[in-house]
Formats: structure tokens, C-alpha cells, sequence
């Protein structure tokens, strides 16, 4: 039963024409699908509206081609023939009971327009803001473009009460929403009245509310997404002037949404800031309207949700994060469930997906993005397909979801791990620097699993193949991860590195078993490019060391670049003193240091240190696995030996959690193997007259 404390968070809440069941929000989030995957994500977000989010809301959709975001794959909204598809998911929302928000966007500046070709639209005449530095310049707008703009944004919100959406936005945060590059004074320059004073700079956004209420709100309400702060001090929009602006628009809008910008301080990880890092940006903005408020800031616990609405600061409980690494939180709130909420552990690789214009996917949900094209649900899957008995081998991420999963099914599970804690990797890597919140991967799972009677767990068990063979189970699964190479193999080198007798080297697992250098200066090479080069120098400059990062990447930590952290931690590690040495491989170890090779012209530096630390690739621990299959004969009970997750091939916490969900869902599941792997939705191919076909 719900604890009455969180009675608040259930409470209506009238926004303009429609009211909301509760008050958990959730606010407008890409995820890499859009106009290419629609089907998919309707389902990603009747799943959510299952979950008992009150209002559901759309990413962007785009309004017109020239405001076109491509590469990336958002939802569009460029005319009749989108209609379709915008239903399908306000639609499916409603058929789980929560109100459906469209997110309106025109990108404007940041828009470089790949797909339209058209030119793109601005205040002023100016490259495009885009993430690629695109050759594109923004052309500025005259008073026919904003007429034209203003009808756009007129026409896609009616298409939008068409498609049945109950709640639509007027977008101007986070530099996607163009309307906020006219209330820039770091962008907008303009001597007409669309420039120059707040009022002037504010113009177009309160046209552009105004016409939206005008034609559709009647029956829709209208949000407005505003950035309260893009942390810029005095030369960006900082807090002051937001709240001028808010001030100055204050009950024209029916919602107020509020984000920092640009996406990469709306979104930030818990490597560089915690649960509720918005809070003193929002603070205070409910006072300036009596229309209500929505913000977010990765909110997982339900008390600091109740202070948050009880002081005033917000009316409704925004989240993209949270909702997507637990569609089911209010309902888990609802049902007194609080210790069976997944928690987002703010790793943001479900913003990679988007960046990489692919379907997101989420570290601790692995059934994020396959709702339709795979079938599963992040709190259901079928029950056992037999009464076999499962082992599980290894408590890393992959094995503790599978034997999870499998537990939930209703298979006899018995999950054995070599050490006395459960977590794999996580064990150690929690401790990290910055890390501690990704330990909730394993902590949801080791609390899940303790409450199923039918998975027995045993620790310190090291298992051999004997072990297994001899445990008299019906499937044996090896989890048991991978080791960090010693040899400096990865991506720029193919071949071991000569290490001069003598010289310390060391790697990732050497740290974790407590290891250290033994001498001051420490060179870390860097081709793996995730968070592990960068953590491991954040931690060794901690303990007094002199650090060098070499890496044969542009920048440090490169693939962060898709979590909107590579220039977080780079910062980091610069205020640390860490000395970073880019676009250099590594030649050669010797007893004065590491070698490194320039990736361009070949020429060697040497890198004077006492150890050098190798962050490369992983090896996977299979030996288990191909001790088991050696031996396994056609008398034995052992149905099947399947290697998951690391054991496999080194991945990433998310590929491993998905790894054992994937084994899970498939035991006992027969498919043909060259049937399709999951569903595809294909684009329906155009009608009439085709120019190569001749009457
Ligand atoms: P993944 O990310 O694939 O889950 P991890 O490296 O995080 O992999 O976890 C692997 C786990 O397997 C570790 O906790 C490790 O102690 C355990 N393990 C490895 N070999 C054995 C073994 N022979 N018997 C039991 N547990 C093992
Ligand atoms: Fe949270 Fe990471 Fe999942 Fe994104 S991928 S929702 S940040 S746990």
C-alpha cells in the first residue's frame, strides 16, 4: 500500500483545458527512434503511460523542412502526411491512460538542414549552431520569414489536436527550440523590433504562444520549454533574465517547463552532479505565474519529489532519465514499491543512442527501446518455457540480470559467484571516482534476486568445468567477464608493445586488486576511449601522482562526446593537472617510459614516467566455457553451455545487462536462426506514377 507521505505526488493537476492524474511528468526525451522506428516508440511510450507517468510527451517533432535536425532521427511534423504517425503514438498513450504532449520544434540556428537542404533560419546571419560544425550558415530572418514561421508553428499545432495530442509545446530551451535564439543576446543582434530589449527579444516567443492558444487551446493545453540558465555567467541567458522573461510571459503559456541548456547541462551524469542539480535554477520561478511548473533533475527518490512540490518549487515531477531506467516508478510509488524502483544511475547512455542516431538504450532498463521490436516489458516476461534448472556463472551485471530474469520466469536458478560480493566489474569500478551511483546496476539486481525464493545464490564459490559439469543442472551460463590486456593491443596497435625489461606496467584489473605504481609520474594510455582512461588518471593524480594521458583520440575520453561528458572530463582532468598528450599511439615501453607515436606523422616522443598503465581492450574469460563444452558428452545432463555478457566480447554495462536480459528471454524460446532477429518497421514505398515506368 502507498505510504500517505507520498499522497501529494497522485494529486490532479490541471493544466489549461486538461488535468493530469498525478503529477509524475514526463517531459520530452529523444531516444534515436523518431520517424524511422514510429511504431517502436509509440509502444517505448505506452509503456511508460502503463507505468503510470500522468503525461507522456513526445521528442521533438519537427515543424517544418527548414528547421531539419538531420542526421539525427527525430519525429517530423512537416505536414498532412506525418499526421498518421503522430497519432499512432498519442494513441497509444492514451490507451494507457496518460495525457500525450507533443514537443513542437522549429531548430532554427541549430538546424543544419542535411535532409531539407534548405537554408536554415536565425535572427541573424551566423554559422549554424549544430554538434558537427557544419560548413552551413544560418541566413537572418526578415518579417515575411517570421509571418511564415508563425503560420508553420500555427499549422503543426493544429496537426498535432488532429493526431489527438492533449498538451502541445512551444519550444524555447536547450538551443533546439529556435525561439531561443532570438531571446539570446549572444545570438540575437537585431535592431527591429524583434531585437535589442527583452520585450523585443521575448517577441516571437509570445507570438508564437499566443497564435498556438489561439488555434488550439480550446481543447489543448500549451506548454512553454524555457532554459532558466546556460550556465554561461553574464554572456548567455543566465537566471536573471530567464526569470524576467518568465516574468514578462508569466500566465500566457498553460505550463511552464524548465531546463537548463544547452542538452548537456539539462542532462548531466552523476559523474558531475547529483540527483536534483537543477533545484537552484527552479527555485523561486512558481512565484512569477499561477500557471504550473514542470522540472526535472534525474528525481528517483519520492521524498526529495514530495519536498520539491511541498516547498513550492515545483507543481509536476519532470523526468526523461528516471522514466526510461523505471517506466513503472509512479506506479512502484503508487504501490508502495519503493525498494523495486530501478534507479537511473545517470550514465547517459541512453543519450548516446540519440547521438549516434540509433534506438537509445538504457544501462539499467535493457528492455528500453525493444518494447515492440522484441517484445519485452521492463516488469513482465513469459513465464518458464520448462521446469529446466539453471546455473548461472558469475554475478557481474550480465549474470545477475540473467539469473534475475530467469528467476522471474519461474526456472529453478542457482547463481554462483566466485567472490564474497555480488556486482562483477561493478564492484570495483563503484568505487571509482565519480562512479559510486552505477553500483545501483547491481544493488536493483542483488535486492530483486533476494526475493526469489527459487534463485538460490552462493558465493565464494569458484566454479571449475567439473564444478559445473557435476552440478547436475539442466543449462549451464557462463558470466564470467573479461580482463583488461597487459599488451597494449586495441585499436592503434594490432600487435603486442615492447616493453623493456624491468619497465612497470600495468592495468585496470592491477589497480582494482589494489596495485599501485611504485614510482611519482604515471603515463595512462588511453585506446579504449570511454570513461576508463580518464577515471583511472582522475584516481592516480588524487593519490599524489604525476599523470600523463596519452591517447591516440582527438581528446580525452572521446566516445563521451555521445554522453555529453568528453568535455567535462577533459576540464576535469586539465584543473586536476593531468597532462594530456593527443592523437599519439603507443610505440614502444622502455625503462625511461612510454614511447608515443604521433598518429600523423609517425614522429616518436618519449613520455618520461616510472609506469605506465594500459586502458586498452578487454580479453573475454572463456576458458570456463571451453572447458565446459570439452568435456560436456551425450550422457550428461547438461542440456546447453551458453557464454553472456563479457565472456563473450567485452562491452560496455549496458551491452552485458542486455546480454543476460536477451538469454533470459530466449530460453526455451525456439526461432528459426535465420528468421528475422526482431521487428522492423519498413517505409511504406510511394504510389503513382514512377519516372522509369512507361504507360
Ligand atoms: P559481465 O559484465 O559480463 O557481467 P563481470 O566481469 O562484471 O562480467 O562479472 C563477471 C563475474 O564472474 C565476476 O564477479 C567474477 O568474480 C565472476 N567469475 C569469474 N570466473 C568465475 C568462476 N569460475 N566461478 C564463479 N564466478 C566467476
Ligand atoms: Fe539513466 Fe543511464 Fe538508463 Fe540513461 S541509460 S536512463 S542515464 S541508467
Amino acid at each position: 500500500m502507498r505510504d500517505p507521505r507520498y499522497d501529494i505526488l497522485f494529486e490532479p493537476v490541471r493544466i489549461g483545458p486538461v488535468t493530469t492524474k498525478n503529477r509524475f511528468y514526463q517531459v520530452p526525451h529523444c531516444n534515436g527512434m523518431g520517424y524511422r522506428d514510429a511504431t517502436a516508440l509509440a509502444t517505448m511510450r505506452a509503456v511508460k503511460a502503463e507505468g503510470g507517468w500522468g503525461v507522456v510527451c513526445t521528442e521533438q517533432a519537427e515543424i517544418h523542412p527548414t528547421g531539419d535536425i538531420a542526421p539525427f532521427i527525430e519525429l517530423h511534423n512537416w505536414d498532412e502526411s506525418d499526421v498518421p504517425m503522430l497519432a499512432r503514438i498519442a494513441e497509444a498513450t492514451h490507451a494507457q491512460g496518460a495525457l500525450a504532449g507533443l514537443q513542437l520544434a522549429h531548430n532554427g540556428m541549430n538546424a543544419p538542414n542535411l535532409y531539407s537542404r534548405e537554408i536554415p533560419l536565425g535572427p541573424v546571419d551566423l554559422p549554424v549552431f549544430s554538434i558537427f560544425n557544419d560548413p552551413v550558415q544560418a541566413r537572418a530572418m526578415d518579417k515575411e520569414d517570421i509571418r511564415n514561421l508563425r503560420r508553420w508553428h500555427r499549422n503543426a499545432a493544429l496537426r498535432g489536436k488532429k493526431a489527438g495530442y492533449d498538451l502541445v509545446y512551444v519550444y524555447a530551451g536547450k538551443l533546439f527550440g529556435g525561439a531561443m535564439f532570438f531571446l539570446s543576446r549572444r545570438f540575437n543582434t537585431r535592431a527591429d523590433e524583434y531585437g535589442g530589449s527583452l520585450e523585443n527579444r521575448a517577441r516571437l516567443l509570445k507570438e508564437l504562444i499566443e497564435e498556438t492558444k489561439d488555434a488550439v487551446g480550446d481543447k489543448m493545453a500549451v506548454a512553454c520549454r524555457i532554459s532558466v540558465d546556460e550556465l554561461l555567467g553574464e554572456e548567455g541567458l543566465h537566471a536573471a533574465e530567464a526569470r524576467d522573461i518568465i516574468s514578462h510571459l508569466a500566465e500566457l503559456p498553460d505550463l511552464w517547463d524548465l531546463t537548463l541548456s544547452s542538452w548537456d547541462n539539462d542532462s548531466q551524469t552523476s559523474r558531475f552532479a547529483e540527483e536534483g542539480y537543477q533545484e537552484p535554477f527552479v527555485t523561486g520561478i512558481k512565484q512569477l505565474t499561477t500557471k504550473p511548473v514542470v522540472g526535472v533533475g534525474r528525481f528517483t527518490s519520492p521524498d526529495y519529489m514530495v519536498r520539491l512540490v511541498r516547498s513550492g518549487i515545483l507543481d509536476l515531477i519532470g523526468a526523461a532519465r528516471p522514466s526510461i531506467a523505471d517506466p513503472f516508478l509512479p506506479n512502484k510509488i503508487m504501490e508502495g514499491r519503493i525498494d523495486d524502483i530501478r534507479e537511473c544511475i545517470g550514465c547517459n547512455m541512453c543519450v548516446a543512442g540519440d547521438h549516434m542516431m540509433s534506438p537509445s538504450r538504457c544501462t539499467q532498463n535493457p528492455s528500453f527501446g525493444e518494447e515492440w521490436r522484441r517484445g519485452w516489458h521492463p516488469e513482465r516476461i513469459n513465464i518458464a518455457g520448462s521446469r529446466s534448472s539453471v546455473l548461472v556463472v558469475g554475478a557481474g551485471p550480465s549474470g545477475l540480470e540473467a539469473a534475475m530474469m530467469l528467476g522471474r520466469r519461474g526456472y529453478e536458478v542457482t547463481l554462483a559467484e566466485k567472490s564474497r560480493v555480488l556486482g562483477g566489474r561493478l564492484v570495483e569500478e563503484r568505487r571509482l571516482p565519480g562512479l559510486s551511483a552505477w553500483g545501483r546496476v547491481a544493488d536493483y539486481r542483488e535486492g530483486q534476486i533476494n526475493k526469489l525464493a527459487n534463485v538460490t545464490v552462493y558465493r565464494e564459490s569458484d566454479l571449475t568445468a567439473e564444478d559445473i559439469l557435476g552440478f547436475g543442472c539442466d543449462h549451464a551460463v557462463i558470466a564470467t567477464g573479461s580482463n583488461w590486456r597487459r599488451d597494449g593491443v586495441a585499436r592503434y596497435l594490432l600487435k603486442p608493445v615492447s616493453v623493456a625489461p624491468g619497465a612497470e606496467v600495468l592495468t585496470p584489473d592491477d589497480l582494482y586488486s589494489g596495485a599501485r605504481p611504485k614510482g611519482k609520474r604515471v603515463v595512462v594510455y588511453d585506446d579504449d576511449h570511454y570513461y576508463m582512461g580518464g577515471v583511472l588518471a582522475e584516481l592516480l593524480v588524487s593519490e599524489g601522482r604525476q599523470v600523463t594521458l596519452v591517447t591516440p583520440a582527438p581528446d580525452a575520453s572521446n566516445w563521451m562526446r555521445n554522453t555529453m561528458e568528453q568535455f567535462r572530463v577533459q576540464a576535469r582532468l586539465l584543473e586536476l593537472g593531468v597532462r594530456i598528450i593527443t592523437n599519439h599511439g603507443l610505440a614502444a615501453i622502455t625503462q625511461q617510459g612510454a614511447e608515443v607515436a604521433c598518429v600523423f606523422t609517425g614522429r616518436r616522443v618519449m613520455v618520461e614516467a616510472e609506469a605506465s598503465v594500459l586502458v586498452t581492450a578487454r580479453l573475454p574469460r572463456n576458458e570456463l566455457l571451453a572447458g565446459v563444452k570439452a568435456q560436456m558428452t551425450a550422457q550428461a545432463p547438461l542440456k546447453s553451455v551458453t557464454a553472456i555478457g563479457d565472456a563473450v566480447a567485452p562491452g560496455t554495462i549496458a551491452a552485458a545487462v542486455f546480454s543476460g536480459r536477451r538469454y533470459a528471454e530466449e530460453l526455451d524460446v525456439t526461432r528459426d536462426i535465420d528468421a528475422p532477429l526482431f521487428r522492423r518497421e519498413v517505409t511504406g514505398l510511394a504510389e503513382g506514377p514512377l519516372p522509369w515506368r512507361t504507360q
